[in-house]
């Protein structure tokens, strides 16, 4: 039986969509509008997000909202599309496409930035091959806590604008309730959207992709004489600050396949994600990644190899001349482990509290976390004790001054930090701004999914609450701070595919 999903009738809820994706050659998707489900039910809303994106939070939180976050309902504008993309899964060449996401269309915001809003969890599209277009609800309510969480840090990401129920079950290895998560993105190009352009061989349309993306993602860049060159190198400075972000609070992406890298520079699909607790850079939470892949410590190489894929796809339109077209790819990708050092660089110098550069302050900051390491510290919390030493002038927390190794390393910092001769509660206050004393645990998150999947939500609202202000000490998210026992089980993630 197929429903058509009607058109929400009149307007009011804000929506103002447009549809420049729609607009692309036609190989770059099919129309596909979402699949209708038995039973809409509304479990989460971003009454904030929905603000800011132009909509009218009283209209949408109730029922209404819940046909249109489920696809039930159109909102006025939308041209539902599924995208056509490719992609390397742990290194392998596969077509792809969204197999279970609409985008439903672009919202453009009251201060004029385009949006996407799409819906994931959709139903079958015609890039659905075996699978039956579903997500369960677990694995989208996780999307929606690690994704606002990661905007709370203020690092790039899509965000989470709902998560309804359908009322129906999906098949996995269990039977499980089925949801669909309105995802909120600056676009959903992809490193494998331009690896499928270039598989199709079709010339112009990898060209009109690339000025479209440049168009839509950097602007500024537009004018450039090589358009697909000025891309690459805005997609590559991006990436590199991203990964830096991610690898300064201990994020793990966990499946940094090229169909989950986006040119806009966001952090996009959120699987089998999580964050470090001791610091070890080969850890790796997922369940697939059985070789470690994607581990911590592996995430700037994977980055820069994706980026490779995106110059290999790019290269007919970097110079006709193909062996001139390798050279200036090859030049501009040999500049992500310099770019990812500096990003990096900054980003550790701001948790140790250093204004000022000087050369040494990586092997500073390394020699930190090789203790750390040593020492099987919480990543999170020996960062965040570092302020407090700095204004009581001893080592406390997880990694205290008593032993040997960091004694050293602490009368080096402190020597570091009298050189740059700056006002201690100036560097107390930088510090505090770069290092989160919260971040999602994964036991509270877990905790959080069993409660609200179990049909109680209050677990889910109060650490979506705490985790709004990741760099403030208070009562309220006082046991939300601390490192989860340590009980010797290794945490692990699932797909939830
Ligand atoms: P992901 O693991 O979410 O990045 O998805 C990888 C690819 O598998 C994408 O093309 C998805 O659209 C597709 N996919 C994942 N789950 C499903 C599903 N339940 N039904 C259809 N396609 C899916
Ligand atoms: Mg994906």
């Amino acid at each position: 039986m197929t429903i058509k999903a009607e058109r929400a009738s009149g307007s009011g809820a804000g929506w103002r969509l447009e549809n420049s994706y729609a607009r692309l050659p036609e190989l770059f998707y099919t129309r596909a509008a979402p699949v209708p489900v038995v039973r809409p039910g509304m479990v989460l809303f971003n009454e904030k997000l929905a603000v800011e994106l132009g909509l009218d939070p009283g209209a949408l939180a109730g029922d209404a909202g819940a046909e249109i976050f489920a696809g039930n309902r159109l909102p006025d504008g939308a041209e539902p599309i599924a995208q056509a993309y490719a992609g390397h899964q742990f290194g392998h060449f596969t077509n792809l496409g969204d197999g279970r996401a609409v985008l439903l269309g672009e919202q453009i915001t009251p201060r004029g930035v385009r949006l996407d809003i799409q819906l994931k969890g959709s139903g079958r599209t015609p890039y659905s091959r075996r699978g039956d277009g579903r997500a369960a609800l677990g694995p989208m309510l996780r999307e929606y806590i690690v994704s606002e969480a990661m905007h709370a840090l203020g690092i790039p990401t899509t965000r989470s604008l709902a998560v309804v129920t359908t009322g129906e079950e999906i098949a996995r290895e269990v039977m499980l309730p089925g949801a669909v998560l309105t995802r909120v993105a600056a676009s959903h190009i992809r490193v494998g959207t331009f690896e499928y352009a270039s598989a199709t061989g079709d010339g112009a349309a990898l060209e009109a992709l690339t000025r479209y993306t440049l168009q839509r993602h950097y602007p500024e860049l537009a004018g450039a004489d090589k358009v697909a060159l000025a891309l690459f190198e805005g997609v590559l400075e991006r990436q590199a600050r991203l990964i830096a972000q991610w690898v300064c609070v201990g994020f793990v992406h966990g499946v940094m396949n090229t169909d989950n890298m986006a040119l806009s520079g966001e952090t996009i699909d959120y699987g089998p994600c999580a964050f470090l607790d001791i610091h070890d850079p080969a850890t790796v939470f997922s369940s697939i990644d059985r070789a470690g892949r994607y581990a911590y410590g592996s995430q700037p190489n994977i980055g820069h190899w994706n980026l490779a894929r995106l110059a290999e796809a790019l290269l007919p339109l970097i110079d006709k001349d193909k062996d001139k077209a390798v050279e200036m790819a090859e030049e501009a990708l040999g500049k992500f482990p310099e770019r990812f050092r500096a990003h990096y660089t900054a980003g550790l110098r701001a948790k140790l509290g250093l204004l000022t550069a000087e050369d040494g302050d990586f092997a500073l900051a390394q020699e930190f976390l090789d203790g750390m390491k040593a020492a099987e510290a919480d990543f999170t919390l020996s960062f965040a004790a570092l302020a407090g030493a700095v204004e009581s002038g001893t080592l406390s927390g997880p990694l205290s001054s008593g032993e040997a190794p960091l004694r050293t390393w602490h009368e080096q910092w402190k020597a570091r930090l009298e050189r740059q001769q700056k006002v201690r509660s100036e560097v107390v206050a930088a510090m505090r701004r770069a290092n989160p004393v919260l971040i999602p645990r994964n036991h509270r998150v877990e905790e959080a999914l069993a409660a609200a999947v179990a049909g109680d939500l209050s677990v889910l609202h109060r650490l979506l609450d705490v985790l709004r202000a990741p760099f403030d000490e208070t009562p309220a998210n006082c046991s939300y701070r601390t490192a989860p026992p340590r009980d010797g089980q290794h945490y692990r993630t699932f797909c939830g595919t």
